[in-house]
């Protein structure tokens, strides 16, 4: 069943919604960023740092500011479209934290490391696409074998070449079993 406003209802819905609410005020900082408090500075309202360093986490930006030091966090930070700027921070804390990890490589030894992993994965992979398509054609040349085995029992009048080889071959296997079992019973 449809629904009909009538005008009144339309004009009531419009009314109701048009004044535009005035938004609260900000908060004010209660207890201050954790980059504030390391670097013993009074955490103001609009700080650049403190929606990124909450105080309940203090080692991510003690690791950040021991490798970029907090001036370059901070010019970093206010040059990026504030969009931008929780990536960044994860970036620098990753990178930070690789840098204090190896000294030499930083996230270059992790992203290297990684590398030769997926490399040696892709060999790994690439060896056992193989081996299916070998164990696949094994298992049809298998079945092909099956068939035409069945296809001599149920045709065993007709005669030809490879049915002669077969039969060669079963006399063969005859001949050598009965010289095992004369070896076995003498
Ligand atoms: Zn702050």
């Amino acid at each position: 069943m449809e629904h009909c406003y009538s005008d009144a209802t339309i004009t009531k819905i419009t009314s109701s919604s048009s004044p535009s609410p005035i938004p609260p005020p900000p908060p004010p900082v209660v207890s201050p960023c954790s980059a504030c408090k390391i670097l013993r500075r009074r955490c103001v309202e609009k700080c650049v740092l403190a929606p990124y360093f909450p105080p309940s986490d203090p080692l991510k930006f003690t690791t950040a500011h021991r490798v970029y030091g907090a001036s370059n966090i901070i010019k970093l930070l206010q040059e990026l479209p504030e969009a931008l700027r929780v990536d960044a921070v994860s970036s620098m804390v990753y990178e930070a934290n690789a840098r204090l990890r190896d000294p030499v490589y930083g996230s270059a030894g992790v992203i290297s490391q990684l590398q030769n992993q997926v490399n040696e994965l892709q060999q790994q992979l690439a060896m056992a696409r193989a081996e299916i398509v070998n164990k696949q054609s094994q298992q049809a040349n298998l079945m092909a074998l099956m068939c035409m085995e069945k296809w001599h029992k149920i045709i065993p009048h007709q005669h030809h070449s490879s049915d002669n080889d077969y039969q060669t071959n079963m006399s063969f296997l005859d001949e050598s079993l009965g010289s095992l079992w004369e070896h076995v019973w003498t």
